[in-house]
């Protein structure tokens, strides 16, 4: 501690951010003592090893991001789909694919990158995921899609028997985004292996961290060899580089599989851990007009990423945003994400908005959408802001009256009750 500001910054309440334990300094060493310091080595095959273990998968293989894992899993469906290019057109070129609104963009962006168009599902209020009742709409107005790429938002599985039973009724494959849910269950079973292809993160403010790192996970030997080979720019069999398809640099380093191997005894006390932070915030906020985050305690064992909360309709105070600004009009008794938001900033905590839903993103704006009323065309060119919907929507009710909480592992019970206290008095 060497000056009031770096001290300010030790008492920071963050919203996620990296809890490390020792073991991943050692296997770091480790690798830099053997000079394994490349995408080969021990702390790559074990980290594949546990993970595969843990999911109860059959093959992980370790990458350089969750988006690369999402891009190489996009890939895979859009030639087992559509068939490969040998000059790598984009896999999806010319085809539409189903995907999550509710979510981050790198769940969405490798459908660009494949040359896809995104269509978006709205999100059902039970666990803030893809509504399968908006899917089975979708599928009705475009029964000629055959992909449907689905999140898990802030660690909380969504309906995924019943996601399953419409894509399969229309013969469509999944991509299934666990990046938020690592460690989360749906019936028993790991997230991470519900999908035809799916991925996981371990960015520096997941659950458990490398700091940075993905992995594709399957049962199939065949898309596993063929991830494996894309992420490490295809190289073929031969004594000199030898490519037949279009690569890339993927892989994982052995250093960052060092810090993710020492992390992996602790995902389920992380876990235990966010877990005890949702009930404190939801037992502290009795009495106020929110809600936490819904689970779908019947069928889903979240990993509790994040806690996220909801202002009841009648508690909200006006609050307005535009692509880079809200404004909000204080009231008595009621309040708005953004006062909360700024509230919490003022005690150096950190919470966020709750992503803001693709299809009010501009760089999506134009694709289409589809809520379980039916279909609302892109194009909106006129409508920046998107004004004449406010609110029509489940995703952007949610995103206009929701918010993440700090939601950090390593948060005290003080620093949680002062966070609880100031949430309380936005609603003085
Ligand atoms: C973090 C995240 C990703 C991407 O993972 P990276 O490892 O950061 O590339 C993808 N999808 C969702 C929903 C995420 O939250």
């Amino acid at each position: 501690m060497y000056n009031g500001r770096e001290e300010k910054a030790e008492k920071r309440i963050w919203l996620s951010s990296p809890t490390m334990h020792g073991d991943e300094l050692k296997y770091m060493t480790e690798a830099f003592e053997t000079n394994w310091m490349s995408t080969v080595g021990a702390n790559i095959n074990e980290v594949e090893r546990l993970v595969a273990e843990k999911v109860g998968c059959r093959y992980a293989v370790a990458l350089s991001c969750g988006t690369a894992a999402l891009h190489l899993a996009t890939r895979l469906a859009g030639e087992r789909l559509y068939g490969s290019h040998p000059a790598h057109m984009g896999s999806l070129a010319g085809h539409k694919v189903f995907c999550s609104d509710l979510t981050f963009d790198a769940t969405i962006n490798p459908v660009a990158y494949e040359g896809g168009e995104a269509v978006f599902i709205d999100t059902e209020y039970d666990t803030w995921n893809m509504d399968p009742a908006a899917l089975e709409k979708a599928f009705g107005i475009y029964p000629e899609v055959k992909l449907v790429v689905a999140a898990h938002l802030y660690g909380t599985p969504g309906k995924i028997d019943e996601l399953r039973a419409v894509a399969k009724a229309h013969g469509a494959l999944i991509v299934e985004d666990a990046a938020e849910s690592f460690g989360a269950t749906y019936k028993g079973q790991q997230t991470g292996r519900f999908g035809d292809f799916n991925a996981i993160s371990f960015n520096g403010n997941k659950i458990i961290t490398g700091s940075a790192g993905g992995m594709f996970l399957t049962d199939s030997q065949k898309d596993a060899d063929k991830v494996r080979k894309w992420s490490t720019q295809s190289r073929e069999n031969a004594p000199w580089y030898q490519h037949e398809e279009i690569g890339y640099n993927y892989r994982m380093s052995n250093v960052i599989a060092g810090v993710i191997r020492g992390q992996m005894p602790y995902l389920e006390e992380h876990i235990a851990q966010k877990k005890a932070i949702w009930e404190r915030y939801r037992d502290g906020f009795a009495g106020l007009p929110v809600h936490m985050n819904p689970i779908d305690f019947e069928n889903s064992c979240p990993n509790y990423w994040l806690s996220c909360m909801i202002i009841d309709e009648n508690a909200m105070c006006p609050m307005e945003r535009n692509d880079t600004e809200s404004v909000f009009t204080p009231q008595h008794g009621k309040s708005c994400p953004t006062e909360i938001l700024n509230a919490l900033a003022a005690v150096n905590a950190e919470g966020r908005p709750i992503w803001k839903p693709m299809h009010m993103q501009p760089v999506y704006r134009k694709h289409d959408f589809v809520t379980r009323d039916g279909l609302r065309r892109g194009n909106r060119e006129n409508d920046p802001a998107g004004k004449t919907e406010r609110i029509t929507d489940v995703g952007r009710d949610i995103f206009h009256r929701g918010l993440c909480l700090p939601s950090d592992n390593k948060m005290t019970a003080e620093e949680q009750d002062k966070v609880i206290a100031v949430v309380r008095d936005c609603f003085a």
